[in-house]
């Protein structure tokens, strides 16, 4: 962290536009960038600052996953870890924070964790928030904000891992209940027990929304239905996680709203993988392949609606919630140029969008004075998004 250095001669793509910046030199001093410059016009006499030749590289803000679980480590048995002993799910934690790193992921938000005693703090509540604190001053771990645990329905997610509300009142109770465990925002789940069939209403939601709002905290809802997706923006969320059954209409009001879509459409890539890399029928079978292939569809075409609408779409892994590993983010940045966005856009999905849902004006850009939050990467990922898979070098935490 020490003195200056000047990463001379890189590409840069920062997701505010389809065109690479070639040529750029930037000199970081102390963490901060100190300034941004066409590699000719460098001004001289900077002897103290260490070169780095970033020659053929491109410079990227530092990832933004706006859908992570950083206490749980994800593959094809992520539903059986999630009721792992707390220890060992805080170990993972810490290899996931290294996989961040090493992936670009400079901010990571949790949206759920599991409830359990933190036997680091001895804190009962959802684990992920014990792992933000103790991240707080570490240089070599993404900053994370996180909700608690997820608020559900009794009765839909299995393994007692969440907090269970079987009437509106217990709703609002529990969802107070984890801004007072010190979440940085609340994570509802808008799929119930029954499928097809939201499980609260619009206003059971608002009322959660007009309690965290009150404490300047934000709500978002885990929807993969249509009939979710209504009472997510009857109730007012400020965000739908995966949104996968979304039409024009709900698109419409989400526009109308400022309701962001956090899209995590890598799944289906994590799970065509599974149905090579395992025996597990739910992947294999037939009838499992044509079940995806189907979700998949619709996930896509929902994206699209969105898209075409204008929804800010904001996207993350779904790393520990679902099958991807912490460092997969590029995975879903190269699904959403495939479902239709230009690499831009979805860079900046994954970069300035996410800082935006975040309401933290620092992720996701670089500009002279910010933080230097930046990773590179071989190829141009305006281009071709797989450019980064690519990382070559991280500017934070070194
Ligand atoms: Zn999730």
């Amino acid at each position: 962290m020490a003195g200056r250095t000047l990463y001379r001669d890189a590409a840069l793509a920062d997701g505010s536009g389809p065109e690479l910046k070639i040529g750029v030199s930037i000199l970081v001093d102390a963490g901060r960038i100190v300034w941004i410059l066409p590699t000719e016009n460098e001004p001289q006499g900077d002897a103290e600052a260490k070169v780095v030749d970033a020659g053929g590289a491109t410079v990227v803000p530092g990832l933004v996953d706006c859908h992570s679980h950083i206490t749980l480590p994800g593959g094809s048995h992520w539903i059986d870890r999630g009721s792992d002993p707390p220890e060992r799910l805080l170990e993972e934690a810490e290899l996931n924070g290294e996989l961040l790193r090493q992936s670009g992921v400079r901010w990571a938000r949790d949206v759920g964790s599991p409830m359990t005693t933190d036997p680091l703090d001895g804190r009962r509540r959802g684990l992920a928030l014990g792992v933000r604190d103790r991240w707080r001053n570490r240089m070599d771990r993404p900053y994370v904000r996180a909700a608690g645990t997820w608020v559900q329905r009794a009765g839909t997610i299995p393994g007692g891992v969440a907090a269970e509300a079987s009437t509106p009142d217990e709703l609002l109770t529990l969802s107070r209940q984890q801004l007072d465990d010190g979440a940085d925002l609340i994570k509802l789940y808008l799929d119930g027990p029954k499928p097809e069939e939201a499980p609260w209403t619009g206003d059971d939601v608002r009322r959660v929304v007009t309690m965290a709002h009150a404490r300047n905290a934000k709500v978002t809802a885990h929807s993969t239905t249509l009939p979710g997706a209504r009472v997510c923006v009857d109730g007012g969320v400020d965000s739908i996680e995966h949104g996968m059954s979304l039409d024009e209409e709900v698109a419409r009001r989400m526009v109308a709203q400022g309701t962001f879509l956090v899209s995590t459409l890598a799944v289906f890539r994590s799970w065509a993988t599974f149905a090579q890399t395992t025996n597990q029928p739910r992947f294999v079978s037939d009838e499992a392949r044509k079940r995806i292939a189907q979700r998949r569809e619709g996930a896509y075409e929902s994206l699209r609606i969105a898209h075409r609408a204008g929804v800010k779409i904001a996207t993350g892994t779904d790393f520990g919630g679902g099958s991807l590993r912490a460092n997969q983010l590029a995975w879903e940045v190269e699904a959403l140029v495939q479902a239709g966005l230009q690499p831009w856009e979805a860079l900046a999905s994954a970069t300035r969008r996410g800082g935006e849902l975040l309401g933290e004006p620092e992720a996701g850009v670089l500009h002279a004075g910010g933080p230097a939050d930046f990773f590179l990467v071989h190829g141009d990922p305006l281009t071709d998004p797989a450019a980064l898979w690519r990382v070559w070098r991280v500017a934070w935490g070194a």
